[in-house]
């Protein structure tokens, strides 16, 4: 398996479409693996494939507490959703910065699993966030879309000021919440 780069923000390759998998096969089970290594060697609880500038429609997610809970949805169409709910989001793609995003509460999700066979689940909290996040990310969209102007430019400056801090050996600020 390979831990494969994390594109960050603002670089315009997260802008991409994704594409739809055609055929899970094998080059598409070990996207998926190094998509898992990658996600859990960044600590987050997401990743979409647009993330590690692979533009097929592909995430991986996994929000338990001990990590042993690999979930992978190819093709994901978000079928419905409920009820609504706001909550601090942060992403692998734009590290160390988190906000409050409003999202739908549940949804109702249909993908193909990494055995390629269809599914359908109904999803709600963390997981239901992070799907919605992912989704957004396979349509070249952030959370950071959702703030107003001001505050991108905000994350904008930050983001230079940590990779700044790195260069010169320093540690950015811990991660708050998690990371999608
Ligand atoms: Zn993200």
């Amino acid at each position: 398996m390979t831990c494969l780069t994390i594109l960050e923000y603002p670089d315009p390759r997260l802008r991409t479409r994704a594409e739809p998998v055609a055929a899970v096969d094998g080059s598409v089970r070990e996207l998926i693996d190094d998509m898992l290594e990658t996600m859990y060697a960044a600590k987050g609880v997401g990743l979409a494939a647009t993330q590690v500038n692979v533009h097929r429609r592909l995430l991986v997610a996994d929000i338990s507490d001990e990590r042993k809970d690999p979930r992978v949805f190819i093709n994901p169409v978000i079928l419905t959703r409920t009820g609504m709910t706001a909550s601090q989001e942060g992403c692998l793609s734009v590290p160390g910065y988190y906000d409050e995003v409003e999202r739908a509460e549940r949804v109702r999700v249909r993908a193909l699993g990494r055995d390629g066979k269809p599914f359908e689940a109904e999803l709600e909290g963390l997981l239901a966030i992070c799907i919605q996040h992912e989704v957004d990310h396979l349509n070249g969209k952030l959370f950071v879309d959702y703030l107003s102007e001001m505050k991108r430019q905000r994350v904008r400056r930050k983001l230079e000021k940590d990779r700044r801090l790195q260069a010169e050996g320093r540690a950015p600020a811990p991660a708050r919440a998690p990371s999608i």
